[in-house]
């Protein structure tokens, strides 16, 4: 199965492709977590995005588009994946679909479902700022709404836990308006070719997933 995951920033993209990796074997193709790698790693890559992450812009179309095709084409794809925070731009929308037109006819990559989480923007401010990933492994949690075990530790590995720059609020306002200026119009985009599914995304995680999982077909 082939998902694209749009949704504003906080809306639980990320924890619900980790969720569909882990239990059904889809690859999650997570930007936002290539990048963040690539900057802690100091490539050139990471440099050029580095800036754009930390005030909430959108790196350049250019820069995940080529990240993108790379990841698609890798075997781990095969068995299906989750595009998780891609694409974000009309222009990564017609970029991706050139893309799967040029995969070769028996691997033929065609997306089956686009899934938009809703989550209203109170919410999505809470979850943000309370938001905590692993150093190490890059599990998820949140301060109160689902904490480790043990406070600043990861469950999973015993990593550290840490807060992303682009995590505070006044960065936050800037993502959730960045979404809504370039990203909505993909709902429309995508609504257009009867390829969408509205979520709703609040309510503890499994019946998030459980909802997903329905609304799929998984
Ligand atoms: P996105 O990938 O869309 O930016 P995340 O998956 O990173 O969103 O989730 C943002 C924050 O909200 C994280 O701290 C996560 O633990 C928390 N979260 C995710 N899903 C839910 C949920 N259903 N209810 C409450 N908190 C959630
Ligand atoms: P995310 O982890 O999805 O919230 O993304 C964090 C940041 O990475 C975003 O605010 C952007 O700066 C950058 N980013 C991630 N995915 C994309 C994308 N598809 N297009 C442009 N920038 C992206």
């Amino acid at each position: 199965m082939r998902l694209i995951f749009l949704g504003p920033p906080g809306s639980g993209k990320g924890t619900q492709a980790a969720l569909l990796e882990q239990r059904h074997g889809l690859c999650q193709i997570s930007t936002g977590d290539i990048l963040r790698q690539a900057v802690a790693d100091g490539t050139p890559l990471g440099r050029e995005a580095k800036a754009c992450m930390d005030k909430g812009a959108l790196v350049p179309d250019r820069v995940v588009i080529g990240i993108v095709e790379e990841k698609l084409k890798g075997r781990e794809c095969e068995k299906g994946f989750v595009l998780d925070g891609f694409p974000r731009t009309t222009g990564q929308a017609e970029a991706l679909d050139a893309i799967m037109r040029d995969f070769p006819a028996p691997q033929a990559h065609r997306i089956d479902r686009v899934v938009a989480f809703q989550v209203d923007e109170g919410a999505l401010v809470t979850r943000l700022s309370g938001r905590r990933t692993c150093g190490e492994c890059q599990a998820m949690y949140h301060l109160t709404l689902s904490p480790p075990r043990v406070e600043g530790v990861c469950d999973r590995c015993g990593g550290r836990l840490v807060q992303r720059n682009d995590d505070r609020e006044e960065v936050i306002r800037e993502r959730l308006a960045v979404y809504e200026e370039s990203t909505r119009p993909l709902l429309e985009f995508y609504g257009g070719r009867g390829q969408l599914i509205r979520l709703p995304a609040v309510g503890p995680v499994e019946d998030v997933h459980a909802a997903l999982k329905a609304a799929v077909g998984l």
